[in-house]
């Protein structure tokens, strides 16, 4: 997510000091009845600094996006790496800091219009002093802010027109390695505060549609019973995006996980997912899977406890026709119904 650049409250305040006196030194140098000058100098001044200092809050408010108009995975994503209540806190805090210079603003320049001329510098200076005090106020909150920016600065770009493939399986079946054989490019890398590994994504497209395949190393990887809640938020979220779960059973068990095991996961993400469920076996090619062995009767029993999965070899490139073949029936889940 894009937050602009966030200045410390000395940035801000210097930016529209400076300005302010550039403003002043202009009518300085303007021709006016010599009386008029001083006031309008330190009106001028005051005015142009407050008005630098309010441009600048009210950009960082307009450029961050409003977290209730993202989809439901960015407001879950930014929830968990930086609090939305917190973001809203401090957005709030640079909208009221700007009230109140828009009010220390008109106030002052009155000021300054009624009271003597000699009195004007003073005022100026006591202008400045209550915009300074008012900017050391949200000082924590441009800390947050800019904190949260280098947080959400590398969050995964998720086409939500795209139809939405996401891998799930054990660590080590060929995940990763399926993925780049899916797609051309290399598969975008993102953080994801769920888990340390962050996601990839990998693009495709077939027939002018749109395909992106989600990997997320360290979540839908391992049993259900062993997640936090973050990383249940995690799952919801994905569930939101999810228009069919690529489940990768490694039927040689070099992984380490056998396939009984392999098995109980897919039950569980079958519980967790309403889309539909895309198995396969991989690693076919060391697998052992050769007719009349026991090695094929016991892989087959796994198989055959599934719907005409497909088998494929992820790094000899085999099978994956078969895959993008099934990917090409992938309905986009319409979630924009009322009963969603
Ligand atoms: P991930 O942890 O699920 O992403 O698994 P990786 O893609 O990193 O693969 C784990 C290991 O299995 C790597 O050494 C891969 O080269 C290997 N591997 C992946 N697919 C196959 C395959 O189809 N056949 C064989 N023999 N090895 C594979």
């Amino acid at each position: 997510m894009m937050i602009p650049t966030i200045p410390t409250p000395d940035e801000l305040l210097d930016k529209g000091f400076r300005r302010g006196k550039k403003a002043a030194d202009e009518v300085r140098s303007s021709k006016m009845p010599r009386r008029l000058k001083p006031k309008r100098i330190e009106e001028v001044r005051v005015v142009t600094a407050c008005q630098v200092i309010k441009d600048r809050l009210k950009m960082i408010n307009d450029r961050t996006p409003t977290v209730e108009d993202l989809p439901i995975f960015y407001q879950d994503y930014i929830d968990i790496t930086v609090g939305i209540d917190d973001l809203k806190k401090s957005l709030g805090a640079l909208n009221w800091a700007y009230g109140i210079i828009s009010q220390l603003e008109r106030d002052y320049s009155k000021k300054i219009r009624r009271y003597p001329p000699e009195k004007a510098s003073q005022l100026r200076s006591q202008a400045y002093g209550r915009v300074a005090s008012v900017a050391k106020k949200i000082s924590k909150d441009l800390d947050f802010l800019d904190f949260a920016k280098s947080q959400l600065r590398n969050m995964p770009t998720i086409d939500f027109d795209a139809t939405s493939i996401v891998i799930a399986g054990f660590p080590n079946v060929g995940k990763s390695t399926l993925l780049r054989q899916l797609t051309d490019a290399e598969p975008e890398v993102a953080d994801y505060p769920f888990t340390t590994k962050g996601i990839q994504i990998g693009h495709i497209e077939r027939n002018w549609k749109q395909i992106q395949i989600i990997d997320t190393p360290g979540l839908l990887d391992r049993p259900i019973v062993d997640m936090n809640d973050i990383e249940m938020n995690a799952m919801v979220a994905l569930e939101d995006l999810a228009d069919a779960i690529l489940f990768i059973f490694d039927a040689s068990e070099t992984c380490g996980y056998t396939l009984e095991h392999q098995n109980n996961l897919l039950t569980e993400i079958q519980k967790v997912f309403s889309a539909p469920i895309i198995v396969l076996f991989n690693k076919i090619d060391i697998a052992g899977y050769e007719t009349g062995s026991d090695r094929f009767d016991y892989i087959d029993k796994f198989i055959k406890m599934n719907d005409n999965p497909l088998l494929i070899s992820a790094s000899e490139g085999e099978g994956i026709d078969k895959i993008l073949k099934v990917f090409d029936s992938v309905k986009k889940i319409d979630r924009n119904n009322d009963d969603y």
